[in-house]
């Protein structure tokens, strides 16, 4: 028996998550299941710009989403920035595009990564995730764990710190990413997605933590609507599921090259 914000107890014999109740242990919604159930939103609240690690431009992303991709809406989140997510929201409101936008972030907490989602101010890393889950609550925005319980990566929050956060009084998340497309989602997407069916019952986004424009919409997060807020409140109300697939072999090719050519640059210009 765990706490939820609203003080009221969720009992984990049963998974209390309306968005993935119907769906088995292991597995993510597929678009005929979105659809069927009235999940037909498709959002992907998780990717990079040239303002983090990205390979993309802001102006390439949003250019990218509004004519390669069904997405109804998206959020970026760069590693430990905001600006460039608020930038982008004001070239976005510039322009006429058929997706709705969601400034984000992705704070490097001390016990791993977190997606902070509907904020207005950066949040520096390097905080305890109990601090940093305060922080933006303080702003308004959600708290989403996102790929979660990867043994292997060092950004990944693990059981113990799950169990701390589910276990608190007056800490809370407000979801977890189950599905993630890059590397780190490969084996344990199926594992954050049993453990928190069995466990914790959180509302279950999907992602593609894009780093290229191309891998943009691999992961998503169905939902009951199609703009911004709709998506903040299935997220809220447990009506969300998580879908998609991983990113594609060209995706970790891209990304790849382009990290090799960048550090080939950098030892260039040590040797000039
Ligand atoms: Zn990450
Ligand atoms: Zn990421």
């Amino acid at each position: 028996m765990f706490s939820s914000k609203y003080g009221k107890a969720i009992d984990t014999s049963e998974n209390t998550n309306r968005g993935v109740g119907g769906l088995k242990i292991r597995r993510k919604m597929t678009r005929d299941q979105a659809h069927y159930s009235g999940l037909s939103g498709r959002a992907d609240l998780h990717m990079h710009s040239t303002f983090s690690d990205g390979l993309g431009t802001i102006q390439q992303i949003l250019h990218h989403v509004q004519y390669n991709t069904d997405l109804d809406v998206i959020a970026l989140t760069d590693h430990n920035v905001v600006e460039g997510a608020l930038r982008a929201r004001d070239l976005w409101a510039k322009g006429r595009y058929r997706f709705d936008f969601i400034v984000g972030e992705e704070i490097s907490t001390r016990e791993g990564h977190m997606l902070a989602l509907f904020i207005e101010k950066r949040i520096p890393p390097h905080l305890s995730i109990e601090r940093s889950i305060d922080l933006v609550h303080e702003q308004g925005g959600l708290a989403i764990v996102d790929h979660p319980l990867n043994p292997l990566f060092r950004h990944s929050c693990q059981r113990e710190v799950l169990d701390r956060i589910a276990e608190s009084e007056n800490v809370w998340l407000d979801g977890i990413e189950t599905w993630n497309a890059s590397f780190c989602g490969i084996y344990t997407n199926r594992l954050a997605m049993r453990i928190n069916r069995e466990v914790y019952g959180w509302p279950e986004v999907g992602n593609s933590d894009a780093h290229t424009t191309y891998a943009i919409g691999r992961g998503c997060t169905w939902f009951e609507g199609s703009t911004a807020l709709d998506v903040r409140t299935r997220i809220e109300s447990g009506e969300c599921a998580p879908g998609g697939k991983l990113w594609r072999m060209h995706d970790y090719w891209r990304l790849a090259s382009h990290r090799i050519q960048k550090r080939r640059k950098v030892r260039r210009e040590r040797v000039a």
